[in-house]
């Protein structure tokens, strides 16, 4: 008989799980507390190797629809000049690329939104998820895939919280239609780096809002990182009635004088090129946090994705590190047979030591910025001053770092 696993959460980590265990011969079913499709939210995504071959595992083809190629990396100086320049050969995308894309190869039935689960209950035979509209279900399999605050982990480890990093990342977008004809032929087909004092930007191509990636309709991505102490966090989190939003603001309640300051920013520390792009957008921004997880298994529940470990977004590798928990998580499960707690407390022996490797590769990337919140006199070495050079090229190599923490963690065999 087909068992059933039930997945909570609809984002990017619940549809590469809900792939895989189907393909290996379970009947999933993907619950989303959203009401609505998330079609048209994200911006640009990172792709590594790990990703591409979950993708075509799942009979999801990486043609070139699906991202833009990028053939160098430079750093630009506060006039627009530039500084360092290197190969590199990353592959962005978009976050409602691939969500278009895993979402359309589900049969509808099986993806249900406006499911918000409240609490699972389990015993020896099966697991039930009881939703907040009353309903429940039952499966032989639970996969919390519900992202940094997590309603399955929150059940097994009440106590565990993400933590900030000291900074956070202001994101831009704009169609390539829009973006100014200098800066465009400077910049639009390059990754470039911006690095204002005791700051990071970075931007690049991405696909354009239905996922063309035909030049003219493809869109701009920015991600300005900028250190911000507790209080100015809260202060940026806080809307216009005065409620405070911990944890991240919703775009369109970001207060306009906090936008306004950060455009002000913007012409005063970017290059030209960058500065003038971001004016022309609406921009947010999303607070960063680690997140390591203690336990990943919990009887016939199981968390992958971001509800696991948390990897800040310097390694681009959000979407990968849920590729591998999947591909993982199904072939532990397929190993196991009928012992779904067993195969799940394998998975949780591999995916511990892994998980906590990604964070702290993140964690070193920003190393730089989280240090910007303490006194000068107790930051030291990569803290103080940074090698450009050095910054570029981990950034051209990100996808060998992965590899390396792959192949030390016994995972090439999958890929
Ligand atoms: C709308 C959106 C846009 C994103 N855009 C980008 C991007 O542009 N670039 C990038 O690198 N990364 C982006 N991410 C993050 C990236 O998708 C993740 O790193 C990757 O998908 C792995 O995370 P995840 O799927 O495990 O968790 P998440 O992506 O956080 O998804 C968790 C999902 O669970 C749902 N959920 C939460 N609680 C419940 C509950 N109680 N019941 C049911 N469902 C629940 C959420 O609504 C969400 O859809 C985005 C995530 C989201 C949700």
């Amino acid at each position: 008989m087909t068992r059933r696993a039930l997945v909570i959460g609809g984002s990017l980590g619940g549809l590469l799980a809900a792939h895989l265990l189907r393909r290996a011969h379970w009947h999933a079913v993907v619950f989303e507390r959203n009401e609505a499709a998330l079609t048209g939210r994200g911006v640009g995504l990172g792709t590594h190797p790990q990703l591409i071959a979950t993708l075509r595992r799942a009979s999801i083809a990486f043609d070139a629809t699906m991202g833009i190629t990028v053939a160098k990396v430079v750093c630009l100086d506060r006039t627009g000049k530039i500084m360092v320049e290197q190969p590199t050969a990353r592959t962005m995308s978009a976050w409602s690329r691939l969500y278009r894309a895993l979402r359309d190869a589900l049969p509808a039935q099986d993806y249900r939104l406006g499911k918000k689960l409240r609490r699972i209950e389990q015993d020896a035979a099966s697991v039930t998820a009881i939703f907040e509209d009353g309903t429940s279900e039952r499966g032989d399999l639970l996969v919390g895939a519900d992202g940094i605050r997590s309603t399955v982990r929150a059940q097994f480890l009440p106590r565990a919280q993400p933590v900030y990093a000291g900074y956070v990342a202001w994101r831009a977008v704009l169609d390539e239609a829009r973006v100014p004809r200098e800066a465009h032929r400077e910049i639009f087909e390059l990754y470039t780096f911006c690095l204002p004092k005791g700051e990071q930007l970075l931007g690049y191509p991405v696909p354009g809002r239905d996922g063309d990636t035909v030049p003219g309709r493809r869109r701009y991505n920015i991600v300005w990182y900028r250190p911000a102490d507790s209080p100015a966090l809260n202060e940026m989190c806080t809307d216009a009635s005065g409620q405070l939003h911990s944890g991240g603001i919703a775009p369109s309640l970001i207060r306009n004088e906090v936008i306004a300051r950060v455009k002000a920013d913007a012409e005063a520390l970017l290059a030209p090129q960058l500065a003038e792009i971001f004016l022309r957008s609406g921009p947010f921004f999303q607070p960063i946090f680690d997140f390591e997880s203690a336990a990943l298994a919990f009887g016939r529940a199981v968390l992958t994705g971001d509800a696991a470990f948390v990897v800040r977004p310097h390694v681009g590798a959000g979407a990968t590190k849920a590729a591998i928990d999947a591909t993982v998580l199904a072939d532990c499960l397929g190993r196991a047979d009928e012992d779904v707690a067993g195969g799940l407390a394998r998975f949780e022996s591999v995916q511990l030591p892994f998980g906590r490797d990604m964070v702290a590769l993140s964690r070193q990337q920003g190393d730089y910025l989280s240090a910007q919140l303490k006194p000068v006199a107790q930051r030291h070495g990569g803290q103080l001053r940074r090698d450009v050079e050095a910054l570029l090229h981990a950034h051209g190599t990100r996808s060998d770092q992965i590899g390396d923490i792959v192949a030390a963690r016994g995972l090439e065999v999958y890929f």
